[in-house]
């Protein structure tokens, strides 16, 4: 099924890694939408710190709500990108979307 929505001031942020849950996170109430397949940030510098057990797995995630509270989450993976430019394709996650 095909759905079609407009993003909050026309701002649609592909990826909620680091450079895309930062730029959401800056433009604040100005609003934004992330399109993401995962709802939350990893913090990759302490990765290895996770994985070795001195860190505790959830504190290397911030939840992507939490971090940008006035942008709209979109659970799923951009996969195509216009014609026209501003029109972009998403696939959603529903596993993930049900487990929210
Ligand atoms: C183990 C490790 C340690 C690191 N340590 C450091 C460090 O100490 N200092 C440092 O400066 N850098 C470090 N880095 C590098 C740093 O993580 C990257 O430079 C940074 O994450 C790049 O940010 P980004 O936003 O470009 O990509 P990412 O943070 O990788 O974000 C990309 C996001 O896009 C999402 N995505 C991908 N495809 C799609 C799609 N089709 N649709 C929607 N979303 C999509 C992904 O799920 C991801 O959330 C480290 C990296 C790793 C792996």
């Amino acid at each position: 099924m095909t759905r079609s929505r407009t993003a909050p001031n026309g701002v649609l942020v592909r990826g909620g890694g680091f450079a895309g849950a930062y730029v959401a996170r800056l433009l604040g109430r100005r609003g934004a939408t992330i399109v993401s397949p995962e709802n939350f940030m990893l913090y990759t510098p302490m990765l290895a710190e996770a994985a070795s057990g001195t860190l505790e797995p959830r504190h290397v995630v911030v939840p992507l709500r939490v971090m940008c509270p006035h942008a709209a989450l979109l659970l799923g993976r951009a996969v195509s990108l216009g014609p026209p430019a501003s029109q972009h394709a998403v696939r959603q996650a529903r596993r993930l979307a049900r487990n929210l």
